[in-house]
């Protein structure tokens, strides 16, 4: 792998700008970020009817988190609730370009996962069985299995796979971008360059939302949604509501196009291919291909610079697991920051401490997937709905009642 090419960062400014028309005095709903959650939900409030929603970022809609995806969508989880949340997220993709006007580039190539321990396989198993009771045609591969559909892959120490041929890919500032333009479209006040400072509560043991101060000027408001990715930890603290989030830097890396004879793949079936047990993962991507993995150097901070360290750990994974992939040509690259929770699953519901205040974060690194569903779930919940999928155990205070709810199928 030449790894001597610069790969620009892709890294969003964090700075505001006050530009633009000020805020609005005053708002119904306030959504804090325009990630693919807080345009989800914006949109999915508006399309409910729900009118002066202001939906305020601190850059511009996407430049967070989502942008720095790599656009897996992907149906294989361990937990009901995600692959309840995933399987309709996948539905509303795959049907985004009819229904908001805009091509997301899915590709449906399948999602396969390489196992390399006994143990892993009978997690996966159970997993997977537990997928197909959901309807999903998931499925176990033995290994000449992967080596049939994979052919790239070096099958040595593996023992198994785990494949959904309707999983796949696609690009996250364009599910953003259908989102955005459809709730501007249906009255929702889109303010970028605008970041909030501080949120303001009446009230003494049971408080309710007032206010949200903005770089842009103060807005009256009843209801929030942290929507703030990453970020939504230091929301919490403005509000005085603990969301126990903490930011994980990850990085990726596009090849030049390649050239498939050579490579002997065939990036029309490839799949989106991930190594469990190294979290290395790689998927077509245009001409070219995408290259991800995790880098012991990877911080726990608001980090999102490129570390000189992590293309050569890229490139061993690839001689151990992809060694005929080895040969590209590195066309860029970028950083970015996975939103952690305790246990890897997501946050999602109404402060008891904040009248008002409503949370959809700490997604743990598989958020854009979920984006479309939890745009529904969250407006359901916002406007007295039942949501298509309870999301009851996703609520924060399992930490303090129930306890961790861990999703196992993380990358
Ligand atoms: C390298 C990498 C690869 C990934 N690959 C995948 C993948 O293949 N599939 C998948 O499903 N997920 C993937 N993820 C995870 C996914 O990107 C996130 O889970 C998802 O984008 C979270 O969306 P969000 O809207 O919650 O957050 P974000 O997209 O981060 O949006 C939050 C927004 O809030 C704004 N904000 C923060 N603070 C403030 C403030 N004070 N005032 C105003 N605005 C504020 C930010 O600017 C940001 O735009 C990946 C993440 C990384 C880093």
């Amino acid at each position: 792998m030449d790894d001597t090419a610069p790969a620009n960062s892709t890294s969003s400014a964090s700075t505001a700008t006050p530009t633009g028309a000020p805020a609005p005095e005053h708002a119904e709903v306030v959504i804090i970020g325009a990630g693919v959650m807080g345009a989800a939900i914006a949109y999915q409030l508006a399309d409910r009817g729900v009118e002066d929603i202001v939906l305020v970022e601190r850059d511009s809609p996407g430049s967070g988190s989502t942008s720095k995806a790599a656009g897996g969508v992907r149906t294989q989880f361990s937990d009901e609730v995600n692959i309840a949340l995933a399987t309709r997220s996948l539905e509303v993709l795959r049907n985004f370009e009819a229904d908001f006007g805009i091509d997301i580039d899915l590709v449906s190539n399948g999602y396969l996962f390489l196992l390399d321990s006994a143990e892993a396989a009978e997690t996966f198993a159970a997993n997977v069985a537990l997928q197909q009771s959901m309807g999903l045609d998931s499925r176990m591969l033995d290994v000449d299995e992967i080596k049939e559909l994979a052919p790239f892959v070096n099958t040595e120490g593996l023992v198994a796979g785990a494949f959904n041929p309707g999983d796949g890919h696609c690009t996250p500032e364009a599910v953003v971008s259908g989102y955005v333009t459809a709730a501007r479209n249906k009255g929702v006040r889109v303010l970028k360059n605008c970041e909030v400072t501080g949120i303001e509560s009446s009230g003494g043991a049971s408080r309710t939302v007032t206010s949200v101060i903005t770089t842009k000027g103060t807005i009256e408001c009843s209801q929030i949604v942290c929507a703030a990715g990453a970020w939504s930890g230091l929301i919490g603290e403005m509000a005085g509501v603990d969301l126990p989030v903490r930011p994980l830097r990850r990085e990726i890396m596009v090849s030049e196009p390649v050239d498939e004879e050579t490579l002997g793949i065939d990036l029309s079936r490839m799949p989106f291919t991930i190594d469990f047990s190294t979290s290395f993962y790689v998927h077509p991507e245009g001409p070219g291909l995408l290259f991800g993995c995790p880098d012991e150097t990877d911080v726990w901070e608001f980090d999102d610079k490129r570390s000189p360290d992590w293309l050569p750990t890229l490139a061993e994974l690839i001689e151990s697991r992809a060694p005929g992939l080895g040969d590209v040509e590195v066309k860029r690259g970028w950083a970015g920051l996975y939103e952690m929770t305790p246990d890897h699953n997501a946050l999602i519901g109404q402060a008891a401490e904040l009248d008002g205040f409503f949370y959809a974060c700490g997604f743990s690194g598989h958020g854009f997937l979920m984006g479309p569903a939890v745009g529904e779930v969250v407006a359901d919940l916002m406007t007295g709905r039942t949501p298509f999928v309870d999301v009851t155990p996703l609520d924060k205070r399992r930490f303090s009642t129930t306890g961790l709810r861990k999703e196992l199928n993380i990358v």
